[in-house]
């Protein structure tokens, strides 16, 4: 079954599904629930069925090389997303020759990371195509990383296509920052874009989340299919300390937990405190978490969701 594709040229805004498209493949041995909660309250459950299920849904003749390099573990959520295993030895001497280190050698081979220490601000240059490792029911039915998957309510018009990711992020990020997040606030370990914590208005965020896929991420419906996160990403972190990611000022963002696996609290507005981290394990420094949020919205009023990028920057971007 092939979708319609919209590619509207409006800016990158991301909406709940506004049109009448609402047709999703859909087979036998789904094993989603249909929460009216969606994903955005989920939280890990133990180990099911459910990863056979995305498995026998190839949809063509060969594997989604998308997901090469990721080992699933047996940390699923309640829609069959697996949390995933990244290696990224591969690419971790030419990261280290970089003078990389810590949380930044855990993002994902597919991510490709150029120190450039050539200006007054090193920076990292962040890309990546914005595409998932692993699958997905917003892929073509025939592409082997289509999942059968049914979205809990309207999925959004566009398939995934891939993006061009070009960001530049300091290596040392510094405090003082005033920008609000955006729609482009950061990038995730796999190389996704995460999204701030807003709908296109008058589109309600709450009811965009029954549009994710199994693993919380959805094509934008209006931008030509721009993969991305609003909410904690299944895959990556399901309630634990996980690196998510990095935001542009430069400040890595993790689960809902700290290290030492204790909920994250303290935090400010931006969704950061100060502490130690994966990545400096001795010295205290700024870092985001994912956070819940709960609606005020009438008609999603109440419903509770954990957003990756809420609120403003806390440092200073790179123009
Ligand atoms: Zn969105
Ligand atoms: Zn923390």
């Amino acid at each position: 079954m092939r979708r319609i594709f919209f590619a509207i040229p409006l800016l990158m805004a991301c909406s709940s599904a506004t049109t009448d498209e609402a047709t999703v493949a859909s087979s036998s041995g789904d094993t989603s629930t249909t929460s009216t909660g969606g994903q955005g309250g989920m939280s890990a459950s133990s180990a099911s069925d459910a990863s056979s299920s995305m498995s026998s849904s190839t949809g063509g003749a060969s594997e989604c090389t998308l997901a090469a390099n990721t080992t699933a573990t047996d940390v699923v959520n309640g829609f069959g997303c697996a949390r995933l295993n990244r290696d990224a030895s591969a690419c971790l001497a030419a990261r280290t020759a970089q003078g990389l280190t810590g949380d930044w050698l855990k993002f994902s081979c597919r991510v490709k990371l150029t120190v450039d220490t050539s200006g007054a601000t090193p920076f990292v240059l962040v890309e990546a195509d914005s595409r998932p490792d692993y699958k997905s029911n917003y892929f073509e039915t025939e592409d082997a990383c289509w999942d059968d998957y049914k979205v809990p309510g309207k999925a959004t018009p566009n398939l995934i296509m891939p993006q061009t990711i070009k960001t530049k992020v300091p290596l040392t990020p510094s405090g003082g920052g005033t920008d609000k997040k955006t729609n482009d606030a950061g990038v995730a370990v796999n190389g996704v874009w995460i999204f701030n914590d807003a709908a296109a208005p008058p589109d309600d965020i709450y009811k965009a989340v029954n549009s994710f896929d199994r693993c919380g991420g959805h094509p934008d419906p209006q931008n030509g299919g721009t993969y991305h996160y609003h909410i904690e990403p299944n895959a990556i972190s399901s309630d634990d300390a996980n690196l998510v990611g990095i935001l542009r000022d430069g400040y890595f963002v993790y689960g809902r937990r700290d290290g030492d696996n204790s909920l994250a609290t303290g935090l400010d507005v931006n969704g950061g405190h100060t502490g130690t981290t994966t990545h400096s394990p001795m010295t205290p420094v700024y870092h985001y978490h994912v956070v819940e949020q709960t609606s005020t919205t009438a008609g999603t009023l109440g419903q509770k969701a954990w957003f990756i990028a809420i609120g403003k920057f806390h440092g200073q971007l790179l123009k």
